[in-house]
């Protein structure tokens, strides 16, 4: 690390280095401990363990060297104190709420999430006595006529999916905290390359790692992170208990995407700019949805609280279905896949399969037309995705 006293290392040099502990094999590369436990030398030192009187490692369902690899280094990016890996994105959002809420407890949640997490707020924690109100994503003033006396959590994720329309989230946090709430983002989409949600205030960062984190659809996984209290206690404890947690071949996996986030996340960006700006040219598109163009209503809030504009980009065809799914069915490069955050472009129609399980009335609400295509821009040659598309439109 630079001697430099005054500045602490940069986001990439976090993202290569943090969180590695080298053993006395001297290895470069981070091993991976595929050990369910760990030995002791002696009864007293397995009871001073045990106890918590002795710091160290017992029992992979919450400690393991390779996790808590990628737990430091992640948490190191996000600038937070603590990260808790978990088995998937969705077990971190589980793992945040079934940690830090009980029983008559009240979530105001952006109606503006991942599917599964609407599910999980309306089916699960329901059942356990835990209400959430949906609201408007942009509209702050609605978020605050949600909140009530027992309100604990504000909940959102930003860019939403598909229609990339943006949180306030300095906004958000300060609301949170002028009524004894936590704000959680969901930072799937920016990835702490692009978007600190703790730095603009937010208390608990949730990932989906499966997505640009790993960078190349080979594992699921997620994490949450933010201060020692908040995830080092409360979200640590459930999963130390209740055991969603991640493998060390996956938390290797994902702690060797984090190594080129920064690459990958700005020639996401870069492309998808392009892309966008091409297809708001074209006669067929309607209409395109990116935070990076000026078209965009959202665009100077998503300028100040990103430092890029990601990687999803979604555009309305002229003609419905019919012509949306003739644009998805003439390309041959996009894989056909709800999937994103993958090195290989994948393409969607939300209306029929992220958004399918929705009433048309519902579907038209949350503003997910017919002919609406979503693009989770690659790393293939931009020519070559304009060209895949160009066939269809
Ligand atoms: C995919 C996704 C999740 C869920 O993550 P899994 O790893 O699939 O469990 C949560 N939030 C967002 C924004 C996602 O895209």
């Amino acid at each position: 690390m630079p001697d430099n006293k005054d500045r602490s290392p940069g986001l990439e040099t976090l993202a290569v280095r943090a969180g590695q502990h080298r053993t006395s094999e001297g290895e470069h590369s981070e091993p991976i401990f595929p050990t369910s436990s760990y030995v002791f030398d002696s009864a007293a030192a397995a009871a001073a363990r045990f106890s918590g009187e002795e710091p160290g490692n017992i029992y992979s369902r919450f400690t393991n060297p390779t996790v808590r690899t990628f737990e430091e280094r992640l948490a190191a990016m996000e600038g937070g104190e603590r990260c808790v890996a978990t088995a998937s994105g969705m077990s971190a959002i589980y793992a945040t709420c079934a940690g830090l809420l009980r029983s008559g407890d009240h979530v105001v949640s952006s109606r503006s999430i991942f599917g599964s997490t609407t599910l999980l707020f309306t089916n699960f924690l329901q059942k356990f006595g835990i209400e959430t109100t949906f609201v408007s994503q942009e509209d702050v003033d609605e978020w605050a006529r949600a909140i009530r006396p027992e309100t604990k959590l504000l909940f959102l994720e930003t860019p939403s999916n598909p229609l990339t329309a943006i949180a306030d989230i300095r906004a958000l946090a300060d609301l949170a905290h002028a009524h004894d709430c936590l704000l959680a983002v969901d930072n799937c989409f920016c990835t702490p390359v692009l978007q600190r949600p703790l730095e603009l205030g937010a208390d608990i960062v949730i990932h989906s790692a499966t997505k640009y984190l790993d960078g190349q659809g080979r594992c699921v996984g997620g994490a949450v992170v933010g201060s020692r209290d908040i995830v080092g206690e409360g979200v640590y404890g459930f999963l130390r208990t209740c055991g969603p947690s991640m493998s060390p071949f996956n938390a290797w996996v994902f702690l060797k995407g984090l190594e080129t986030l920064s690459l990958r996340m700005k020639a996401h960006c870069c492309s998808s700019q392009v892309l966008a700006e091409w297809l708001q040219e074209q006669p067929t598109v309607e209409r395109v949805f990116y935070p990076g163009l000026a078209s965009h209503p959202q665009h100077a809030l998503a300028s100040t609280q990103q430092s890029g504009y990601g990687g999803i980009v979604s555009f309305e065809v002229k003609g419905g279905q019919t012509a949306a799914w003739k644009v998805i069915d003439s390309t041959q490069i996009c894989s056909i896949t709800a999937n994103l955050g993958d090195a290989k472009t994948t393409i969607t129609h939300p209306a029929t399969t992220t958004h399918g399980r929705l009433t048309p009335e519902q579907r038209a609400e949350a503003g997910i037309s017919d002919g609406l295509v979503r693009v989770a821009v690659g790393l293939e040659t931009l020519d070559d995705l304009i060209d895949d598309l160009q066939h269809g439109l």
